[in-house]
């Protein structure tokens, strides 16, 4: 391979149209005459598609023909296309480190549409730039680490649930970590499913139990991630397990316990609506059907009150003596899988939320109609018990209302309140629906049919508009609003109101976005490498992200991205070695003199303050851990004595950046 360090630079220069998306605005024909101007370049070229297999076959042609030994492409942002030209470049045994982009698509066409002749200038400068850095590039030679083949899926909603059997049957271990007693999560809490009006938990169970059983599946439930070192193909991660106070091994489900425990505490599951005991299976399918403790209810573990639960339970199960305990996990690939939440209900008291008994969430709604729910799966009002006669649902409840900082759509509330609407027809026949909405979205295969079938066939009154105030009077809960489309006021005497809040992110995803060192976007969710070309990758090498954690979904969408993200993850882990890019921090020993400044701002942890013997003085030093450094350049920016650079832009380059753009 050609190496470019010791010969005096040969600079190509690219050009790319990108269709009008540059060419629209930027005077390529110019630029490309201007850049085969500037020192070191020997051949300028522009071409319609660049990133196309015959653009790529130009810059290698060009590459071989005039002994080029370095390249710049100008073009769209180097996250998009850098891996391409640099295959490209390597295809023409030139090194694939000595190729620069210059962006000026994003950095320039795009966003300066308005001012073609000034985005040209514009273009230029990036252009200098580019090839004054282009000038000082030397050739890396990419390392290789041995793959790790195991994965990590957090979360076992449907989305880690579908992640974890697809990659398990790949013949991949995988450890699924699940913070709550039972694998499920909000799909194991619904009734029926919409469009096809499927039993959720007939779908989820042997899903669920496939989990439980699968040879390469390793389920740690009533457990969390609480930290994450290494990277790609070497992840080390440490999981707490909390103690259940149940010996996972011994509990045979018997429910025995519960029977005895005195305690009675609302039931999580059900959303507050049922009660259950302090020592508890949160549903009758969960998996692991094993029994938990939980010790904030329990009369007392330390000093023992009670207990009754060891008494009764015959395979000596119960053990109150369990404590937290911390797993060293190995991974090569993490899938994040956490899910979503809803709106809490401080924020939405102007619906008397939290106020009023007969005001319920619409998981709550799930709950009431479910046959293993509180009532048995009879609609029965929270307050007393009475069948609803009238019952209003109110959609967007939060949701596209920066005012309740949700500015987006919560994307499933339309279908499942055209599912609650046709659940209560059917239950109760001889009493009315209404549906307060803005409009309705109803994109997915069958939903628009089913949501018209509500409205014809189950006579659901839909009532275009907001809702402006809702308050209990004489037993009732009376909902006023106005239906824009007649231009009548509306007011509701209800027995029951429903509302779908907005779907959240989970409130500690930032936390755990911190952990993984994945971004999270403006709305709080996981943000994917890339919207489109990317959607389950996220921008740290090795770690997807699956479901509604990334945004709100369905269950189809949830299932796809599950499986999407085993896919990906599998690919990498099929691999027995993996390359780590050698775009990363390289100390100066002669400038280094181990001050460790540098060591506690890396934000990955790469760096080890090191000592060693020196003609008989003993000196400190930093060192790089090269599986870990990412080359994010925080060392480099806060050493004060020019001991730590990131190799690929080393101080000199941006330098001469800064110059070329000052000329
Ligand atoms: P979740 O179901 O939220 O699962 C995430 C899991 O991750 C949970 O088990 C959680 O405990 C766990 N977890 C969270 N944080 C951590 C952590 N830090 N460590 C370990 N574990 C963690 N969709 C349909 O297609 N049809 C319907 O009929 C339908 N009805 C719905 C009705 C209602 C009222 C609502 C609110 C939603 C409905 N949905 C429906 C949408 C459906 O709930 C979601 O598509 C689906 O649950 C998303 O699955 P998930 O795995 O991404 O997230
Ligand atoms: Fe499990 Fe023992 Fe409770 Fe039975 S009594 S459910 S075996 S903990
Ligand atoms: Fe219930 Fe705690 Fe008594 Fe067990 S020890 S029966 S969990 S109160
Ligand atoms: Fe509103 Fe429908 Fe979007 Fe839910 S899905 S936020 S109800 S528009």
């Amino acid at each position: 391979m050609m190496n470019a360090s010791d010969t005096s630079p040969a600079i190509g220069v690219f050009i790319c149209h990108c269709g009008t998306n540059i060419a629209g605005t930027v005077d390529v024909p110019r630029l490309t005459e201007y850049a085969g101007t500037l020192p070191d370049v020997v051949v300028s070229r522009d071409y319609m598609f660049m990133c196309s297999d015959v653009g790529s076959r130009l810059i290698s042609d060009c590459i071989r023909e005039h002994g080029l030994n370095r390249v710049v492409v100008a073009s769209c942002s180097p996250r998009m296309h850098e891996p391409t030209f640099r295959r490209a470049v390597e295809n023409a045994d030139l090194n694939p480190y000595c190729l620069e982009m210059a962006n000026i698509r994003e950095h320039c066409s795009w966003v300066h549409v308005e001012e073609p002749a000034r985005a040209t200038e514009k273009a230029e400068d990036l252009v200098r730039m580019a090839i004054a850095r282009a000038r000082l590039l030397e050739p890396l030679d990419r390392k290789k680490l041995k793959m790790t083949p195991a994965a990590l899926v957090i979360g076992a909603g449907i989305a880690g649930i579908q992640a974890s059997l697809d990659i398990a049957e790949q013949g991949v271990k995988v450890y699924l970590v699940e913070r709550e007693p039972s694998i499920g999560g909000r799909m194991a809490q619904l009734d029926k499913t919409f469009p096809t009006l499927d039993c959720s938990s007939c779908i989820l169970t042997p899903k669920m139990m496939d989990v439980g059983n699968h040879p390469n599946i390793e389920l740690l439930t009533y457990s969390e991630v609480v930290k994450v070192e290494g990277s790609v193909g070497n992840f080390r991660v440490t999981v707490r397990k909390k103690p259940r106070y149940v010996d996972e091994d011994k509990c045979t489900g018997c429910n025995k316990c519960a029977e005895i425990c005195p305690v009675v505490v609302p039931s999580d599951f059900n959303r507050g609506l049922g009660p259950r005991k302090a020592i508890y299976l949160p549903f009758p399918q969960a998996v692991p059907q094993v029994y938990t403790l939980d010790d904030e209810a329990c009369l007392g573990l330390l000093p023992l009150a009670c207990s009754k639960c060891s008494e009764v339970c015959e395979p000596v199960a119960v053990d109150y003596d369990q404590k937290p305990v911390e797993l060293e996990l190995e991974v090569g690939a993490i899938v994040a899988a956490t899910g979503y939440d809803l709106m809490p209900k401080e924020n939405i008291g102007e619906y008397g939320y939290g106020r009023y008994e007969d005001v319920i969430d619409s998981l709550e709604f799930e709950r009431l109609v479910s046959a293993v729910g509180p009532t048995g799966g009879k609609v029965r009002r929270p307050s007393d018990g009475k069948i609803p006669k009238e019952i209003v649902f109110i959609q967007c409840v939060g949701s596209r209302d920066p005012e309740h900082g949700v500015p987006y759509c919560s994307k499933i509330c339309c279908m499942y309140t055209a599912k609650h609407a046709y659940i209560y027809k059917h239950a109760v026949p001889d009493g009315q629906a209404y549906v307060f909405y803005i409009d309705i979205r109803s994109g997915g295969k069958g939903y628009e049919e089913f949501v018209q079938r509500v409205v014809e066939e189950d006579t659901v009154l839909y009532l275009r508009g907001k809702v402006s105030k809702v308050y209990e009077e004489d037993g009732k809960i009376v909902v006023w609003g106005a239906d824009t489309l007649s231009g009548r006021k509306v007011e509701i005497r209800a027995d029951l109101v429903v509302l779908a809040l907005a779907t959240k992110p989970r409130k500690d995803a930032g936390d755990l976005a911190r952990l993984l060192k994945i971004s999270t976007g403006a709305d709080g969710f996981f943000l994917e490498a890339h919207p489109k070309l990317s959607p389950v990758d996220t921008l740290t090498d090795g770690i997807f992200v699956a479901g509604s954690c990334q945004g709100p979904k369905d269950i189809p969408e949830t299932v796809a991205q599950g499986s999407g993200a085993a896919a990906r993850a599998g690919s990498l882990l099929s691999k027995d070695f993996i390359d780590i890019e050698p775009t990363i921090s390289h100390v100066v020993d002669e400038n280094c003199d181990g001050c460790a400044y540098c060591i506690d701002p890396c934000p990955y942890g790469a760096l080890t303050l090191v000592e060693y013997m020196k003609k008989g003085d003993l000196k400190k030093t930093v060192e790089v851990d090269e599986s870990i450094c990412k080359g994010c350049g925080v060392c480099m920016a806060t050493c004060p004595k020019a001991g730590i650079f990131v190799k690929h832009f080393k101080p000199e380059m941006l330098s001469a950046m800064v110059e070329a753009a000052l000329e």
